[in-house]
């Protein structure tokens, strides 16, 4: 473990990656007009590499001396910052590359990390134009330190592990995520497009969620009170439990929560089966500028926050959602349940089998998934 507050070598350079083709593809000019010139002025070396492709970041961060580097900085969308810390797990020395701390300039459609970590700072995230975020983003880099951030660790079908830093989106949100991205060239503009488009055709998913709840919310107390809670019993006995442990064959560890996929989940779960218009777990408070969905969640509190919203809300509401959002009040939206877990499983149960789910905004096989958050894994930049 390192300390929550760790030293750090600022004669070093960052490494910063920069993806040219994020958002509204302003990333370059963002860096040598708003950044190049404030580091210069504060003495702050950096190396800089531009992405020539999807995944380019993830395979040369495998390479990498990661000991010639402060911190590495990306000046993208949340995309390349996913890109970056499943590279970093996926060396062989990841025990010790995952210590290195992480911080994004937004440069893209939904730059989640760099608004949570803004916030958390006490900096302003809400900005009219993305130069002036980028401006006090690069300053708060300059004289920032490393602190310990959860890393949230997924399990898809087929034994296929993906790591998540943002958020896992299912049902509306995920539609509204991967059916807007043909309008990146908007910026931010995207997610409110696609929403009117998905709240005219309503969908509704079926599905079923099991969690288990963090230790604020053992008695999980849901605002609908027609919401059906069940109980979990499975009849294990303690042996065959013991024998159930699920192992991560990526990174060869044990979790704590989850058990095998095809096996039930534990006792000390819950499960909710519904139809739903909106489902959204969050490891971090915001999931975009105008997207705070969390504003209490701290980024190493153990936890995330699992988000739905059962079918039946009436279409102006979802809409009410946004606007509820960008104030911080989306917990406090009425249609909204939430509830804080450690780990959680989901399973779709539409007949079609066909649909979105987004983690930390990219596209991955619909299915079954389970997650449990590993808590303070990563660090972040931040001061
Ligand atoms: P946005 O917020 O607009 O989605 P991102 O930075 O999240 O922007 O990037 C979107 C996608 O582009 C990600 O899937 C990322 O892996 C990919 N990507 C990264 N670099 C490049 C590149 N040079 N060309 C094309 N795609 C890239
Ligand atoms: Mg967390």
């Amino acid at each position: 473990a390192f300390d929550r507050v760790t030293k750090s070598d600022n004669s070093k350079p960052f490494l910063v990656f920069l993806n040219p083709n994020s958002g509204s593809g302003k990333a370059i000019k963002l860096f040598f007009n708003q950044i190049v010139p404030m580091w210069k002025e504060m003495n702050i070396k950096f190396k800089v590499i531009d992405t020539l492709y999807a995944n380019h970041a993830k395979e040369l961060i495998k390479q990498i001396d990661l000991e010639k580097y402060r911190g590495i900085i990306v000046i993208s969308g949340d995309g390349l910052v996913y890109e970056i810390f499943n590279g970093l797990l996926s060396r062989s020395d990841w025990q010790k590359s995952k210590a290195i701390p992480v911080g994004q300039i937004a440069a893209g459609s939904a730059n989640g990390f760099s608004s949570s970590i803004a916030r958390l700072c006490g900096e302003c995230f809400q900005f009219d134009k993305i130069e002036n975020f980028a401006s006090v983003m690069s300053f708060v880099f300059a004289k920032s330190k490393p602190i310990q951030m959860d890393l949230v660790s997924v399990q898809l079908e087929n034994r296929i592990f993906i790591n998540s830093f943002l958020n896992i989106e299912w049902a509306m949100v995920a539609d509204v995520d991967y059916e807007s991205e043909q309008f990146r060239f908007l910026g931010g503009s995207r997610f409110v497009i696609g929403a009117l488009r998905r709240v005219i055709n309503l969908r509704r998913y079926k599905g079923r969620v099991s969690f288990m709840p963090a230790d604020d919310y053992i008695n999980y107390c849901p605002k609908d009170p027609n919401v059906n809670i069940l109980k979990n019993t499975n009849n294990y006995s303690d042996k065959f439990l013991e024998r159930q442990r699920l192992k991560n064959t990526e990174l060869n560890f044990e979790y704590k929560y989850l058990k095998p996929l095809e096996e039930k989940v534990p006792n000390d779960w819950l499960t909710i089966e519904d139809d739903f218009v909106l489902f959204c777990a969050v490891n971090l408070p915001l999931m975009g500028t105008d997207l705070i969905i969390s504003p209490d969640t701290k980024l190493d509190d153990g936890c995330m926050m699992l988000t739905y919203v059962r079918a039946g809300v009436p279409r102006l509401r979802v809409l009410q959602l946004f606007d509820d959002a960008a104030k911080g009040k989306f917990l406090e939206n009425p249609y909204i349940e939430f509830v804080k877990v450690k780990a959680f499983r989901l399973e779709p149960l539409d007949d079609h089998k066909q649909g979105n789910i987004m983690i930390d905004g990219e596209k991955v096989h619909y299915g079954s998934l389970q997650a449990e958050v590993l808590p303070q894994f990563v660090r972040a930049l931040a001061n």
